[in-house]
């Protein structure tokens, strides 16, 4: 696990802890919990919270649960919990946890809470802190004023709450069409003017003919978002409810809500409280739902789990690791403020995870063929380096050396730019250039074949015997150019796609900038690459380091030992430029 750093949540749990805060009886002193609404898939962004929430519990013994806020039947499907759950379990987390009567599992569901969501909702209405509405919604739009305006009463408000309470019963059993009554919260006599507009008579229950994926046809009314939240949280017994800036506004009907039910005995202080940090922004990425939604429906990508999505099972398709989304959640930190994460930071965090740990090979990308003129054809000679230069212990791999290779386009040029150490041909009186076929022997270039059209076809080379990778004396040839190769005859073809950014423009959907305008038409480029003949055992999901290209993984989709297909993870080096 990262190194941890401090930030205000931690803050915040530890002065908690110390002061005693939460003890409670057989209770963790921190519990938390992750909220999606299983209406899409998560990304980049609930990787940042579920990291938040998951990491707090772990780093003070807490729990943390996994909650299904499933309050929107219409939007929300089953495909979508599957996943979640997936992508939950596969950045390392999960929901399980030791208790003094063995091991909980915390996996819930909002819609668990039906029922005493209800009976709380009567108690509001029986209380006087909640009343039936039966304006026209445009009246109640019109009523609510705005930011500048103050709201006014419905003229259903002071209804009695015998009447409310019946109204309530009836929206239950369905006697009326959605949208005919809504159930408001009344949280003090002058609230339609307050300035905060989630204080003025927000909206508790609605009526919704609709199937709900785990309740069926049970329910025709549905609890709303704040509504539902606290109380859920409340239930659960969570201790510090951590959610995106957004519901700053929000926290005042949160502690209400949770105050009056504690006074009506439904809850024991301490209640949970609300804490609110800043969303992730990550440069040239978009974080929203409905967006990617909107990429996936018009094919721009090939599914949600495209390996350009920044969906967590996009990233993973990609060759992401659990690790490095870690890392790069502990990396940023939480704060108050909001901004933007610079993509390379991400990227960062996947080479530093990567590069101790992927085996090292060898693929031609771009291929070209290079024949050494005297080596004899059918004959091959091994060669071999380690797995990996830092790791003996990874072992050693072979692959042979023959007359014709591959390399790649870029390592000759014809007429060498200044600096440029790799192949170029005789000038003049002067020799051609000398480059080291690494793991292998130094070679001295001695011409090139060009077709009918002036293209480059091969490049032509001698090779000194005694110049082998790792013999005695071979350190006398004193060469600048080192470059990688493979052996034509035994070279294996593979797909290779070479991914690269989805947007050009740094905040895609920026300042109500249009992101379908901003879509980097090279992010995905499908290739056919030579590589070491090892690398047919390569399987789904397993990723290497391509010397001097980056890195790779094995598409688990549609990769298969001895045949398989790579993505481009990332490359070597921050290169990028828009
Ligand atoms: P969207 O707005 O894209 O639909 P959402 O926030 O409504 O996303 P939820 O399923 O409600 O999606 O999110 C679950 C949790 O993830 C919430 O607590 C939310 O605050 C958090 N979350 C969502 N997006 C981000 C983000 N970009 N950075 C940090 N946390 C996020
Ligand atoms: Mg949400
Ligand atoms: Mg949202």
């Amino acid at each position: 696990a990262p190194a941890l750093s401090s930030n205000f949540l931690r803050a915040i749990v530890e002065s908690d802890l110390a002061a005693g805060t939460h003890v409670r009886e057989g209770l963790p002193s921190v519990i938390t919990r992750f909220p999606p609404e299983p209406n899409g898939y998560l990304h980049v962004g609930h990787a940042k919270s579920i990291c938040l929430n998951f990491g707090l519990a772990r780093d003070y013994q807490g729990r943390c649960h996994l909650r299904f806020d499933d309050t929107n039947p219409e939007k929300e499907e089953q495909e979508y919990v599957d996943t979640i759950i997936d992508s939950v379990k596969w950045l390392g987390f999960n929901w399980d946890h030791e208790g003094p009567n063995g091991t909980e599992h915390h996996l819930h569901y909002a819609s668990d809470y039906f029922e005493q969501l209800y009976a709380m909702a009567e108690y509001l209405i029986t209380s006087g802190h909640a009343y039936v509405d039966s304006q026209s919604a445009e009246d109640m739009a019109a009523n609510r004023g705005n930011f500048s305006t103050p709201g006014k009463n419905s003229p259903f408000r002071d209804r009695p709450r015998e009447e409310s309470l019946q109204l309530f019963r009836d929206m239950k059993a369905g006697k009326f069409p959605d949208g005919a009554h809504i159930l408001r919260a009344k949280i003090s006599d002058d609230a339609m003017a307050s300035p905060n507009m989630n204080m003025r008579d927000p909206a508790i229950y609605r009526i919704r003919h609709a199937h709900h994926v785990r309740t069926g046809d049970a329910w025709c009314i549905y609890p709303m978002y704040d509504y539902t939240h606290p109380i859920s949280d409340a239930l659960e017994q969570i201790t510090h409810s951590i959610c995106t800036l957004e519901f700053q506004d929000h926290r005042p009907f949160y502690d209400w809500l949770l105050a009056t039910l504690a006074e009506g005995g439904f809850f024991q202080q301490p209640v949970p409280r609300q804490y609110e940090f800043s969303r992730l922004n990550l440069t040239y990425v978009i974080t929203s739902k409905r967006k990617l939604r909107q990429l996936v429906d018009e094919k721009i990508v090939d599914g949600w789990d495209d390996p350009r999505m920044p969906t967590i099972v996009g990233l993973r398709r990609r060759g992401y690791t659990p690790e490095a989304i870690q890392l790069f959640c502990e990396r940023i930190g939480v704060t108050k403020s909001d901004g933007w994460i610079d993509m390379s930071t991400l990227e960062g965090c996947l080479r530093e995870d990567l590069d101790p740990k992927a085996p090292r090979a060898t693929a031609v990308l771009r291929p070209l063929k290079l024949i050494i003129d005297n080596f004899e054809a059918g004959t091959s000679v091994e060669c071999s380096s380690p797995v990996h230069p830092h790791h003996p212990e990874m072992g050693v791999r072979t692959f042979p050396i023959t007359r014709e290779l591959w390399i790649e386009e870029e390592d000759f040029m014809e007429v060498p730019s200044k600096g440029y150490f790799r192949y170029y041909p005789p000038i003049g009186d002067a020799p051609g250039s000398r480059v080291r076929l690494r793991h292998g022997y130094v070679t001295e270039c001695t011409g090139y074949d060009k077709d009918e059209n002036g293209k480059v076809i091969a490049v032509h080379v001698n090779y000194f015997p005694d110049s082998k990778s790792g013999t005695p004396g071979s350190d006398t040839y004193k060469v600048k150019g080192n470059i990688h190769w493979v052996s034509a005859a035994t070279a294996l073809e593979a797909e290779v796609r070479l991914y690269d950014r989805l947007f050009t423009d740094p905040q895609p959907d920026g300042g109500g900038k249009d992101f379908m305008q901003a879509l980097n038409p090279n992010a995905k480029e499908v290739i056919t690459a030579y590589l070491e003949p090892g690398m047919t055992a390569a399987q789904p999901d397993q990723r290497y380091q391509f010397e001097r290209h980056g890195y790779f993984v094995a598409d688990r989709v549609d990769s298969t030992p001895g045949k398989p297909v790579f993505n481009r993870i990332v490359t070597l080096k921050d290169s990028w430029v828009a």
